[in-house]
């Protein structure tokens, strides 16, 4: 903390991971002797530059940009690239962190990275997203590449916004490489199935924990937050699976309709018309819109999947969604519970899958993006979608495996935490003090 200071995001993400390696550092003491954990948790490389760009009536504005390079020692960095006025050094360098055990559980060759920038796209015009996205690649142009890092997108990038950096690294490299990004549009590279990961992956995630008490997505009452790219696709595969999904948010509030909220409305909304979710109410009038977000945790549910943004569940949320009846939260998110609302769940045994494990689908998919690019092919739906659907599987079994190794049975905070690091660490130890 003292090395780090104003960095309280990164700090809680540190924490939940160091904790949970406590007993792996007593049984393998040569992950001390390495320096592992001191290495682990400083960055390899950190870009900080300028964005200038000028909005539609000629003013000059200037933006912050970031690249955190976080880990290479299984992979070129890979992450994503968060366009939201909240970003800054330590919602990076959390997101940088948890992207390289994430990445190591996908079981992909893929390293830890995060980018993004204090820019707000909301209420800007086509014209101006372009111009400052290209002026963000202008820069970011110089340290990244298909075997060095490869972002992709996040909140508030989506295919839109990648598109234009595409369209721009190519213009000042003057070579299409495809696998420099992901989360590209099909006809240029893009993967079948990229959209829908994070979410339908989040959800199959979840489909496992309930197996192993005997039970499903059918008929149970889900609440989602947000109603972005990860909501939607829970939103979608939830319902597929039987389940009926009563709740969605964006920053503004939420609408909460006991009928089941109508998905269609939500993505023409959200993908088409770029609208608030406020204006689902003059469509669907029996349904509230309730402003705020954070009393979308006392609706009454079986299932809460957090797919909005970090701490948005805390331990008053946690409690209200257990005296509720919740049984499972799988946070879609990246580290959307508080450390004390984790605590909570898994002291009352609520089945709880933490974000790096839950929401990898998307990057696992990336790195199937990248893997298609390289061999110049291009995969169906169904290829992918099945391909997620194991990873998902394997995600889920290689942390309760480590749980059960290291006495915590059932932990997937640990269990994920565990599986994560072995891999990074091996590697590291296996490349030498570089
Ligand atoms: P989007 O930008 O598509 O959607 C984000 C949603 O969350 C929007 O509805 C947004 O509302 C809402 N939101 C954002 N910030 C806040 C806030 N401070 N308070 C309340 N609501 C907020 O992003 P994604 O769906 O891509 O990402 C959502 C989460 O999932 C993030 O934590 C991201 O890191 C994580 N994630 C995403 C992956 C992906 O493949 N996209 C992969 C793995 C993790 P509004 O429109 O009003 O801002």
């Amino acid at each position: 903390q003292l090395r780090n200071p104003n960095e309280s995001e990164f700090h809680q993400a540190v924490k939940e991971v160091f904790d949970s390696l406590i007993p792996v550092l007593a049984k393998h003491p040569s992950y001390i002797e390495h320096g592992i954990l001191e290495r682990m948790v400083e960055p390899e490389r950190v870009i900080n530059f300028q964005v200038p760009w000028v909005d539609d009536q000629g003013k000059v504005h200037v933006n912050r940009g970031f690249r955190v390079q976080f880990n290479s020692a299984i992979g070129p960095y890979k992450g994503g690239l968060r366009f939201h006025p909240s970003v800054n050094a330590s919602i990076v360098k959390f997101l940088g962190f948890e992207q390289i055990f994430k990445n190591s559980l996908t079981g992909q060759p893929i390293g830890g990275g995060k980018g993004g920038s204090d820019f707000d796209p909301k209420g800007k015009s086509d014209r101006e997203v372009m111009r400052f996205t290209q002026s963000f690649m202008s820069e970011l142009c110089k340290h990244i590449g298909p075997d060095i890092d490869v972002p992709a997108g996040d909140i508030g990038v989506g295919a839109r916004e990648i598109g234009y950096m595409f369209g721009q690294y190519k213009k000042i490299r003057g070579h299409f490489e495809a696998g420099v990004l992901t989360g590209k549009g099909f006809s240029y590279g893009g993967s079948l199935g990229r959209k829908e990961a994070t979410g339908y992956g989040t959800v199959y995630f979840v489909e496992e924990m309930l197996k192993d008490r005997g039970l499903s997505f059918k008929d149970k009452t889900v609440v989602v937050s947000g109603s972005g790219n990860v909501s939607i696709y829970a939103i979608e595969k939830a319902t597929k699976l039987g389940a009926k999904v009563v709740a969605c948010s964006d920053s503004s509030g939420y609408i909460y309709d006991t009928d089941g909220i109508n998905l269609s409305t939500v993505k023409r909304l959200k993908e088409v018309e770029n609208k608030r979710i406020s204006e689902y109410v003059k469509e669907h009038p029996k349904t509230q819109f309730i402003e705020g977000c954070s009393a979308i945790w006392s609706i009454p549910c079986d299932i809460a999947l957090p797919c909005a943004t970090q701490n948005e569940i805390d331990d008053i949320a946690a409690r209200t969604l257990i005296s509720n009846g919740v049984i499972a939260v799988g946070e879609g998110a990246n580290m959307p519970c508080t450390l004390e609302a984790i605590e909570i769940f898994l002291e009352n045994d609520i089945l709880f899958g933490p974000a790096k494990a839950v929401n990898a689908g998307g990057v696992a998919v990336s790195a199937l993006e990248m893997a298609q690019n390289s061999m110049r092919l291009s995969w169906t739906f169904d290829e992918v979608d099945q391909e997620l659907h194991q990873i998902m599987k394997d995600i889920y079994r290689n942390s309760m495996n480590a749980a059960d190794e290291y006495d915590t049975p059932g932990n997937l905070v640990v269990g994920a935490n565990i599986a994560g690091f072995k891999k990074v660490a091996d590697a590291m130890i296996s490349q030498g003090v570089i």
